[in-house]
């Protein structure tokens, strides 16, 4: 999980203040000290811990913290907002270009996901405004660059334009923007070559296409797993080609979280979106708050809400809202949840954006098996329609014949009954506004 090791040496380093009534100067140099060790082992850029540490020690040793009754959560306050302007204060949008088609130039090394992204950000804008855009395949140089992007775009149902590897990208560029125009499109995404490292002849041919499909957004795409080298990277792209923002990719992963850090305040470009996963759905608007309270193991519950009501039908939640009142949820909404949570990812990566789980070590190692929901769901579909709708009339002699329908145990069938029923006791509870009883679950 990405971050890990930053959100738990800041929460130990601020954590040694929790047990102090008031703090001396000298406590907070020592928890500077070791924000600034936790900073830099994360791979952040040099100069920018170095203003980091230096704006939040001032701060710090000021009024604020030094007279105050609670200091480590004046610090955990001052630490979060410097972070947030470190990473650019607010999410910067996309550009867009007054007449269409707004023209979208993805520039990045190999490797990096900037084939994958055009994918996901063309399927953005495809659900969320409606558009119509066409992708360009003008990386002729890596075997299967084509091919690739032309399946992502059957996957998104989007066109691609290409012109195979024997033409020259400045010219596939020209001829692709020219359907653009005649079909009215109203999005182009150009989906360039990338190389190993950054090399004078790649740079000399985006600059030319940059010249003719005078972009609207020069996208940079960078790896964050790699870190240090993210930024420099994002530098040099920069410098030659004066990049409009900057895609983090591989979130999801375990990078240690220097890219996303610095990269605002090396390059002044604003990082816009964060892919945090393979799907063509895992891109997501990158909120300099919301990451910064990831950072600090504050979980990411707006992230997690945007996603939940993304991935949820909302006619389907106010559904299911009346039927916990009445409390009659039975098997096929249970069912039907069971499929949404599954769509939004991996279960463990979902607990972690909430406040005070992503650091929990009762979740640490914890994974859960997609198997384990497969047998659930096999379990439901043994039931008769009728058992479905009403779980209380499960006698022992339907649970064997449900237990050897769906070809597991007897006791775990029990179990998941078992289960099944508290959960509806207190989703009954909860939607009357009584929260008590959660404990209970959260226990064994
Ligand atoms: P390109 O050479 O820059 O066009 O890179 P690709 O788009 O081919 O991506 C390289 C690899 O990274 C592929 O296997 C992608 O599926 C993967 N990838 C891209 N973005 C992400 C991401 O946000 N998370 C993860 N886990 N994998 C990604």
């Amino acid at each position: 999980m990405a971050f890990e090791g930053l959100t738990e040496r800041l929460q130990n380093a601020i954590g040694k203040l929790r047990r102090k009534g008031k703090v001396s100067e000298a406590d907070v140099k020592e928890v500077m000290r070791e924000i600034r060790l936790a900073l830099l082992e994360s791979d952040v850029n040099f100069k920018v811990v170095k203003d980091f540490v230096k704006t939040v020690r001032t701060r710090a040793v000021g009024a604020e913290v030094l007279e105050s009754l609670t200091p480590a959560q004046q610090i955990v306050k001052i630490v979060n907002e410097e972070l947030v302007k470190v990473m650019g204060e607010e999410a910067t949008p996309l550009n867009k270009s007054p007449k269409i088609p707004t023209v979208i130039m993805m520039v990045g090394l190999q490797g990096a996901g900037k084939t994958t992204t055009a994918g996901k950000l063309a399927n953005r804008l495809k659900t969320e405004q409606n558009a119509r855009p066409l992708m360009i395949a003008a990386d002729i140089y890596r075997p299967a660059a084509i091919d690739q992007l032309k399946t992502v775009g059957q996957e998104i149902d989007v066109p691609v334009f290409e012109l195979g590897t024997e033409v020259d990208p400045v010219e596939i560029v020209r001829q692709g923007m020219e359907l653009a125009k005649e079909k009215k499109n109203d999005y182009v995404l150009i989906d360039t070559a990338g190389r190993l490292q950054i090399d004078e002849k790649l740079m000399d041919e985006l600059v030319q296409i940059k010249e003719l499909a005078t972009p609207d957004e020069i996208l940079l795409t960078v790896d964050a797993m790699t870190g240090q080298n993210a930024v420099e990277v994002a530098q040099g792209f920069n410098d030659q080609l004066d990049v409009t923002g900057v895609v983090l990719t591989k979130l999801d992963g375990d990078t240690r979280g220097g890219a996303a850090l610095s990269i605002r305040a090396v390059t002044g470009k604003p990082i816009k979106f964060i892919g945090q996963g393979e799907k063509m759905t895992a891109l997501d608007v990158f909120y300099p708050d919301r990451m910064a309270s990831r950072i600090l193991g504050m979980g990411d519950m707006l992230t997690l809400i945007e996603k939940a009501q993304k991935d949820f039908d909302e006619k389907k939640a106010e559904e299911l809202a009346d039927k916990m009142r009445e409390n009659s949820f039975d098997f096929n909404d249970f069912l039907d949840q069971m499929e949404q949570v599954q769509n939004m990812g991996p279960i463990e990566d979902i607990m972690k954006m909430i406040p005070g789980m992503a650091n929990n070590p009762a979740l640490k190692n914890i994974k859960v098996d997609p198997k384990d929901m497969e047998h659930t769901k096999a379990i439901v579909y043994s039931m008769t329609p009728q058992e479905r709708e009403d779980p209380d009339i499960l006698n022992p002699s339907r649970r064997r014949r449900i237990a050897a329908g769906s070809g597991r145990p007897i006791q775990e069938v029990n179990r998941m009954i078992k289960q099944f029923k508290q959960m509806r006791d207190m989703m009954q509870k909860m939607s009357k506004g009584n929260f008590s009883g959660m404990e209970g679950l959260l226990g064994d």
